[in-house]
């Protein structure tokens, strides 16, 4: 089972910007108001995430560390029915058969908190802690054991981009829960509870940023609807860092929806550069093609034409509103 674990951590962590978004959406799902994500050495070396979500008894710490062990209804594996971020219990399990892992966490009503440490799969120690209410999950040394995958980690400002990168998306698509990031020890990230997409989206990018966008008028259509905030004309970027697209309260990577806004800015924005968008979708489940990889952010939709022209609609209305 130590090898299973080793395997289906392959799949689950890619790269620590992978652990960070597990353990992050663990966080959503158990309700927190806060969350502080801290990582040294783009993550190979330590990352920690702490909530101050619903927490857990002695008992469900130690079973959440079993594979397949997740408190989360499921119906089969389409994880888009289901609001919650988790997917079959691997995520754990999987992380702490390849790290030193450290889990302290404190259910709200409970005197003290329970710690475990599991290192390469095995557990060492469990105790009773004094601790806050909520999760702190540490894991140290990725693939200290799987010396093929640790020299698979690219460098340090790299793996640390693509953390920093998947917290702003998952913030973004959670504006009310606030985030603080620590790279090194130092803040690099530090986002307030916000009412409004548009405060987090200021908070996050700035207000220049934010005039450098339109709210879209929202677009109700047959089993989905988009909301957001699109370029305005000449505000191209030349990377899609600013480029987010959420889904269902996930972010996502979907070409369904890169595509027609490829298309409404080809007249709008310099050859070779990509429009900054924070577009919100919400869509009936039954058109998210649940046949893909948990880990990743892609999604296929069932019936991209109707969304892809509501899209490109979207958009050619800010294009056209703005150049008024
Ligand atoms: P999944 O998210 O698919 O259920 P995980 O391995 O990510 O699987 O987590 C296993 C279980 O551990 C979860 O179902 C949940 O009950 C518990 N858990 C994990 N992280 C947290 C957290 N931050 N706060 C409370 N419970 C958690
Ligand atoms: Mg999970």
């Amino acid at each position: 089972d130590e090898v299973a674990s080793q395997v289906a951590a392959g799949e689950v962590v890619e790269r620590p910007a992978s652990l960070v978004k597990e353990l992050v959406e663990n966080s959503l799902d158990a309700g927190a108001g806060r969350i502080w994500v801290e990582f040294q050495r783009g993550g190979a070396r330590q990352v920690t995430v702490r909530d101050d979500g619903c927490g857990m008894d002695r008992e469900d710490a130690l079973l959440c560390l079993e594979r397949h062990a997740t408190s989360k209804i499921r119906q089969g594996i389409d994880l888009m029915t289901v609001r919650t971020m988790g997917f079959r219990g691997e995520a754990l399990p999987s992380i702490a058969s390849v790290s030193h892992f450290r889990l302290v966490t404190r259910e709200h009503t409970a005197d003290m908190g329970v710690e475990v440490r599991v290192s390469g799969g095995k557990t060492e120690d469990v105790r009773e802690i004094g601790a806050p209410p909520g999760t702190q999950i540490e894991v140290r040394d990725l693939f200290f054991n799987l010396p093929a995958r640790r020299k698979f980690l690219r460098g340090e400002e790299t793996e640390s981009a693509h953390i920093v990168h998947g917290i702003e998306a998952i913030a973004l698509a959670n504006p009310k829960v606030a985030f603080e990031c620590r790279r090194d020890g130092k803040t690099v990230r530090s986002l307030p509870q916000a009412k409004e997409l548009a405060v987090r989206i200021r908070d996050l990018y700035g207000q220049d940023f934010l005039d450098r966008l339109d709210e879209i008028e929202q677009v109700v259509g047959e089993g989905f609807a988009i909301s957001g905030y699109l370029a305005r004309p000449g505000q191209g970027r030349r990377d899609r860092l600013q480029q987010h697209v959420i889904l269902n309260g996930r972010p996502i990577v979907c070409a369904t929806v890169q595509q027609p806004l490829r298309e409404a800015y080809a007249d709008a924005i310099p050859r070779g550069e990509h429009p900054p968008a924070v577009l919100v979708i919400e869509m009936d489940p039954e058109w998210v093609d649940c046949n893909v990889h948990p880990a990743k952010r892609e999604v296929r939709l069932r019936q991209p034409d109707l969304l892809k022209r509501a899209v490109y609609e979207a958009a050619r209305g800010v294009i056209t509103r703005t150049r008024r």
